[in-house]
């Protein structure tokens, strides 16, 4: 297959279907190809999560997550409302259960209250009991805004709505090559060539790999976390009714053992953060040669490692069979036991970590020639994802130039 475009955009998760979205509405008349490697849209990070609509609170206000997630809560709501997308605004409990949490617990109050979180409140013992009655925690902060959703689900409407406005999708078509010639971007595929005035690239755990092929910089580089989760038996559900999560180590981008009730009624509990032996870590058997190498060789890692072994001797317990993820939410929902839970699954975090070492915690967009990247679109990169895919509609206009009409 040899096909021409307008606009191609490279990657079939949320942020993918979005952005062609976002496009195909703000540009009626541009020819938007989609191009996803695997033969299901939303497989990777969209598939494989917490399904929490988050509000806002954890991200320092002057961050693209901050202001790309308020804004992304208020337009996903809007749009599953409109499309008829199950979804519940359950809320959320983030409970300190030592006396030295509660200063970043007051963080966090801080940081929701400078975005504009509504609704968030701190709650005391007895607040917290009424909230969720199996919780036991000295101090807590409560955010009503907080939903949840299947983001499979959102990903498909969106699909949907990309069609209906004219867009083409294309599935088990994997980009291997990328290279720019008499104007125009010629991607290689494993269906044939598409040729392209622009792209957009939102391949998730590809993301830095399809950058330098397009002949963007290396750093950062995605380093994949296996995220495992466990689930809790039907009868034990009732444990929880909407989401109780710990407060977080600040020094890490993630938010730790918390447990969620889902939109098809089962609660999880997880994630893990394990570094990961493949891309598409989804069985700990999985490991990729490729994907190994490149974590290995990428001098980030090691400083990584120098700064977090500890955590990673930590979450290294949740390998072994059994209770350490109980044992973990046990601190909140004391009554949890071992027996209560179920294995679950696993998801794969696409985490850039820069040259330094550094977890790169906020958003990463980048450009090469005739072409956007997004290097970095962590959680809540599937709450923001309308917002991402205004914020890279913004930006092509004003790097490609594009006519409106
Ligand atoms: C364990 C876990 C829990 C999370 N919980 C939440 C949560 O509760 N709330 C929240 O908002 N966010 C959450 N997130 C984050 C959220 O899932 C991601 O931010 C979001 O899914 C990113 O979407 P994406 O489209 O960038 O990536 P992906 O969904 O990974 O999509 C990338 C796509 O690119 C395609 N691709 C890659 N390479 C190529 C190529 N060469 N050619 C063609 N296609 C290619 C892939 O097949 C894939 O479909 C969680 C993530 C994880 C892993």
């Amino acid at each position: 297959m040899t096909q021409s475009t307008d606009l191609a955009i490279i990657g079939g998760g949320i942020v993918g279907l979005g952005t062609a979205l976002a496009m195909t509405e703000a540009y009626p008349r541009l020819q938007v190809v989609l191009l996803d490697k695997e033969s299901q849209l939303g497989s990777h990070q969209t598939g494989h999560n917490s399904g929490v609509i988050h509000a806002g609170i954890y991200y320092p206000a002057d961050s693209l997550k901050a202001r790309l997630c308020v804004e992304g809560r208020h337009l996903l709501y809007d749009f599953c409302q409109r499309y008829g997308v199950p979804h519940a605004k359950c809320g959320k409990l983030i409970v300190a259960t030592e006396p030295g949490q509660v200063a970043r617990l007051e963080e966090l109050e801080r940081r929701g209250t400078a975005n504009g979180v509504p609704g968030l409140a701190r709650v005391d013992r007895d607040r917290i009991a009424e909230i969720e009655p199996h919780v036991r925690a000295l101090d807590g902060l409560h955010s009503p805004e907080t939903g949840i959703v299947d983001y499979g689900q959102v990903a498909a409407a969106y699909a949907d709505d990309v069609e209906s406005a004219g867009g083409t999708i294309t599935t088990g078509c994997g980009v291997t090559g990328v290279r720019v010639a008499s104007g125009w971007l010629r991607l290689t595929h494993t269906s044939g060539e598409t040729r392209a005035r622009h792209a957009l690239f939102c391949a998730g755990g590809w993301s830095d790999r399809l950058a330098t092929m397009a002949g963007g910089g290396a750093n950062p580089r995605i380093v994949p976390f296996r995220g495992a989760y466990m689930r809790l038996r039907p009868e034990r559900r009732s444990l929880v009714r909407g989401m109780v999560y710990p407060v977080p180590d600040p020094e890490l981008p993630f938010l730790g053992v918390h447990l969620t009730r889902r939109i098809d009624g089962e609660v999880l509990i997880g994630p893990s953060a394990l570094l990961a032996g493949a891309r598409d870590a989804y069985s700990l058997r999985r490991v990729r040669p490729a994907d190994l190498v490149s974590t290995l060789t990428w001098p980030g890692t090691y400083r990584m490692a120098q700064r977090f072994w500890r955590t990673g001797i930590d979450e290294a317990r949740h390998l072994l069979p059994g209770g350490s993820f109980v044992a973990t939410a046990a601190e909140f929902v004391p009554e949890l036991k071992p027996r209560d839970v179920l294995p679950g699954f696993a998801g794969v975090r696409a985490q850039a970590v820069d040259r330094a070492g550094r977890l790169v915690d906020d958003f990463v967009f980048s450009h090469t020639d005739r072409a956007l990247h997004v290097r970095n679109a962590p959680s809540p990169g599937a709450t923001s994802s309308l917002a991402i895919a205004r914020y890279i509609a913004d930006e092509a206009q004003r790097a490609f130039d594009l006519p409106h009409n």
